[in-house]
């Protein structure tokens, strides 16, 4: 089979691991894993290719919207329906769906974007089937991180003064429109932004401006459990704004920190360079972890040279306006900022080191007292929230000037969809939670009368899908058959293959 290597009229001479490119994707679209392989996607000589056991479709490039081309089989992103398992009985009826079933939403830009690196883009990108389960590898039976549109489904709901509808309307946005949105209500705007104000939902009007991101939350779980009164706080939001039916969709891959990080600059990973959760950088030889406890204070330190975050948008246009930026470590040019406490305290470990400031999780009259015991992560997830209140109630309290726009991220919400898969007990109590506290922020925002001056963005950085534990042919890497045939490689992130030689030096791989 061939890969498309070199197959272009007038190709450039052939990459340093080109031969490792072929014998990978040829073991990577092979039958006996298809099970745990979706699709695996490369560039070459001018064309975006995508392949997996039952075909394969290329584009060129430069028109990453435009038509694919078959190469043979069936096209792996035959479906591009961003709207495919909404609302949230579509998404039981045909939970996890195979490639044949499934949706990828704008597959041709977001795959360009994770390709768009000139030193830390992989060489291959391997995603996998939506109902691989992976415990050995600190796999859950909620995740995130691939193309599709469930992993990629966030939510997005917009709330309060500049805002122009109202309930639940059908469509779609991208994480890269979350800062220019959040730009626009606040009066600035974002030139560099690959993303677009969602103008038609909302302008500006307000006299705060506020982004809440609840990691990993489920989109359709969010806004049924809104209207079958299990989140009475988010309904409140809806009462008085408006929620996109199909969310937001994250850029490629679908996992914390990429996604973060494009919420907050408005732009995919090929330009702000936060290429995955961990990568690896040709320049420095180095693998790269920016989402961990002990580096996410330094995760702005990667961010490519042009990039804007919208507290450096605020800066620059409002230089009067106060920005803060809670328990996020994407907060740039933010006044206020928890990373920032963390970076002047100057700890080796980071925000690891700041267990002693943490709330207790047990008696936290905002969580679920059953999985603060059950769950060790739920309950860690619990305190640093509860430490994330805590900031935000202080950054408004009475007698004080609060912020003109604040970010405030919330993560038990990831725990709990990983811990339990979505729509379980787990996700559901995480998102009760996140709910809970934002209750206690909007009593406050109420009791100083700042409720009809402050509009609420409510969004996500990915979404969550069930793996399959009872399916034994849906588990395992796709490493030792690599390894076998001969390929020279480092997978990062899982699924970020390196290839070559000279890629298989400095560190060990690390889970994501
Ligand atoms: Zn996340």
């Amino acid at each position: 089979m061939s890969t498309g290597t070199g197959t272009a009229p007038g190709a450039a001479p052939q990459p340093a691991g080109s031969d490792d490119l072929s014998l990978a994707v040829a073991v990577l679209t092979s039958p006996e894993l298809a099970k745990i392989v979706d699709l695996a996607a490369w560039v070459d000589a001018g064309w975006l290719y995508v392949a997996n056991a039952d075909g394969s479709a290329r584009l060129p490039v430069t028109d990453p919207d435009g038509p694919w081309e078959i190469r043979f089989g069936r096209n792996p992103l035959a479906s591009q329906d961003p709207m495919r398992g909404v609302p949230l009985a579509a998404a039981l009826a045909d939970p996890s769906p195979p490639n044949e079933r499934d949706a990828y939403p704008f597959a041709g830009s977001r795959l360009l974007s994770a390709f768009g690196d000139a030193t830390r883009s992989p060489d291959l990108i391997v995603v996998h089937t939506p109902r691989h389960y992976w415990p050995e590898r600190g796999g859950h039976l909620g995740e995130h991180g691939s193309l599709n549109a469930g992993q990629s489904r966030a939510p997005l709901v917009l709330s309060g003064p500049g805002v122009r509808v109202r309930g639940l309307r059908p469509g779609v946005a991208r994480i890269i429109d979350v800062a220019p949105t959040l730009a626009t209500l606040a009066g600035v705007t974002l030139p560099g932004a690959e993303g677009t104000p969602l103008t038609q939902l909302a302008g500006p009007g307000a006299r705060h401006v506020v982004g809440l991101l609840w990691d990993g939350a489920n989109s359709n779980d969010l806004l049924h459990l809104a209207q079958t009164g299990e989140l009475p706080n988010v309904a409140r939001l809806l009462a008085e704004g408006a929620a996109l039916t199909g969310g937001a969709i994250a850029e490629f891959p679908s996992v914390t920190l990429t996604n973060h990080t494009s919420a907050l600059t408005g732009v995919g990973p090929g330009r702000h360079g936060i290429l995955h959760n961990v990568y690896f950088d040709r320049a420095t030889g180095r693998q790269v972890i920016v989402n961990d406890v002990k580096t996410w204070h330094a995760a702005c330190e990667q961010l490519r040279d042009g990039v804007e975050t919208l507290f450096e948008a605020v800066a620059r246009q409002r230089p009067d306006a106060v920005s803060a930026c809670v328990n996020e470590p994407v907060d740039r040019g933010a006044h206020y900022s928890t990373f920032g406490l963390v970076r002047a305290a100057g700890n080796t470990g980071g925000a690891g080191d700041m267990g002693d400031y943490l709330p207790p999780a047990e008696g936290d009259v905002h969580a679920s007292a059953r999985w603060v015991q059950e769950s060790s992560d739920y309950a860690w997830s619990t305190r640093v929230d509860a430490l994330g209140l805590a900031q935000v109630v202080q950054l408004w309290a009475p007698g004080t000037t609060p912020p003109d726009v604040m970010w405030w991220n919330t993560t038990v919400t990831d725990t709990g969809h990983h811990g339990g898969g979505p729509y379980s007990e787990q996700s559901r109590a995480a998102l009760r939670d996140a709910d809970a506290r934002l209750g206690s922020f909007l009593d406050l925002l109420a009791e100083r009368g700042l409720l009809a001056e402050t509009a609420i963005l409510l969004t996500a950085d990915h979404g969550s899908e069930a793996a399959d534990p009872a399916d034994p042919a849906c588990r395992g890497d796709w490493g030792d058959a690599l390894r076998a045939a001969g390929v020279r490689f480092r997978d990062e992130g899982y699924g970020f293959l390196y290839l070559g030689e000279s890629v298989l030096a400095g560190l060990t791989p690390e889970a994501k």
